[in-house]
């Protein structure tokens, strides 16, 4: 008998008139934020989580809203935000993501990822999830996971400066390549849907002048009251996160990336802990391995413009940037 419902790991808030939240919650500090925008003719599912279980549509049908048709826009090819996709009436991705979908798709890595959710993934904290929880909802997601046939499926592409039209509601495609390819902006509502480009737990490689001049670029598209909406929300002791990060916020980040490309540092800075936890040999045969050398070769060649950057995860750091959890290559 199956312990959990597929509607276990999902919840859900209203921000804005036909804006809302869904959280994928494993039950670890980091939840996985999936957005739903309610045009006219249709719906815009923006990123779809792990996959692990069949139940996104069915809970945002029940809760939502069950207009249709139902369309899924990917921020980028990881396996927390694409894993959903085929439960959707079409696919959206940009180009640049096509190379690494075998490995975002990969049915395997979204189940592991799920369990990981349950007991870390936060960079900085050492795993503080409970882990025979995490094992259980593992088996369970072993056994309801969307089985994805990523060959099949017939991709549409949307480049920068395209715009998704959901009868009402326009949604503008931004190519922004620092941890992920789109953001969605509602220009009439002044707010963009970021996946992990603007995030509460943004994690790139090296910081290079050029990424700098990315986000400068990127951050132009936006106003001064610009309401950005992060691809994961944490938890940490004591602290409340807004519900949206907004123009100063990123304005004080790019502020610490230039800090750190002309040599400073922070006095709160601490090296991430890898997801590796002791005593679990099932998880962490799972594990995604830095030296797999087929998956970052992948990366590498759909993210032309990181060729300056870090290809693997070298030595990293965290640093609070606001309620911003900032990691980086560093040395
Ligand atoms: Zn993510």
């Amino acid at each position: 008998m199956a312990k959990f419902n597929d509607f276990d790991f999902l919840h859900h808030e209203k921000l804005d008139e036909g804006l809302y939240r869904v959280f994928e919650d494993w039950g670890g500090p980091q939840l996985i934020d999936i957005y739903v925008v309610i045009g006219e003719d249709k719906v815009a599912v923006v990123d779809t989580g792990c996959g692990a279980t069949h139940g996104l549509r069915r809970y945002i049908e029940t809760y939502i809203t069950d207009k249709k048709p139902m369309i899924a826009l990917m921020t980028h090819s990881h396996p927390d935000h694409i894993g959903g996709c085929t439960l959707f009436d079409e696919q959206y991705i940009h180009p640049v993501e096509l190379p690494q979908l075998a490995w975002g798709l990969n049915n395997k890595r979204r189940v592991h990822d799920a369990a990981t959710f349950a007991f870390t993934g936060m960079p900085g904290s050492k795993p503080h999830g409970d882990l025979e929880r995490a094992m259980e909802i593992w088996k369970y997601c072993e056994e309801n996971y969307v089985d994805v046939k990523w060959k099949e499926i017939d991709w549409k592409l949307l480049n920068d400066g395209d715009v998704v039209d959901l009868g009402g509601t326009k949604l503008e495609c931004i190519y922004m390549n620092a941890h992920g390819s789109l953001v969605f902006y509602n220009r009439e509502r002044d707010y963009a849907l970021c996946g992990d480009n603007t995030t509460y737990t943004l994690a790139i490689g090296n910081i290079t002048q050029d990424l700098i001049d990315r986000f400068d670029r990127y951050l132009a598209h936006f106003t001064d009251k610009t309401m950005f909406y992060s691809g994961h929300t944490y938890y940490e002791d004591g602290v409340t996160r807004p519900p949206e990060l907004t123009m100063d916020m990123m304005r004080e980040l790019v502020d610490a990336m230039r800090t750190v490309l002309a040599g400073g540092s922070f006095p709160d800075e601490t090296a991430p802990e890898h997801f590796v936890v002791p005593g679990a040999p099932t998880l962490a045969g799972y594990t995604p391995d830095p030296d797999d050398e087929e998956s970052w070769a992948a990366m590498r060649a759909s993210h032309p413009e990181r060729k300056g950057e870090t290809p693997k995860p070298g030595p990293r750091v965290v640093h609070h940037v606001g309620p911003i959890l900032f990691t980086y290559a560093k040395g």
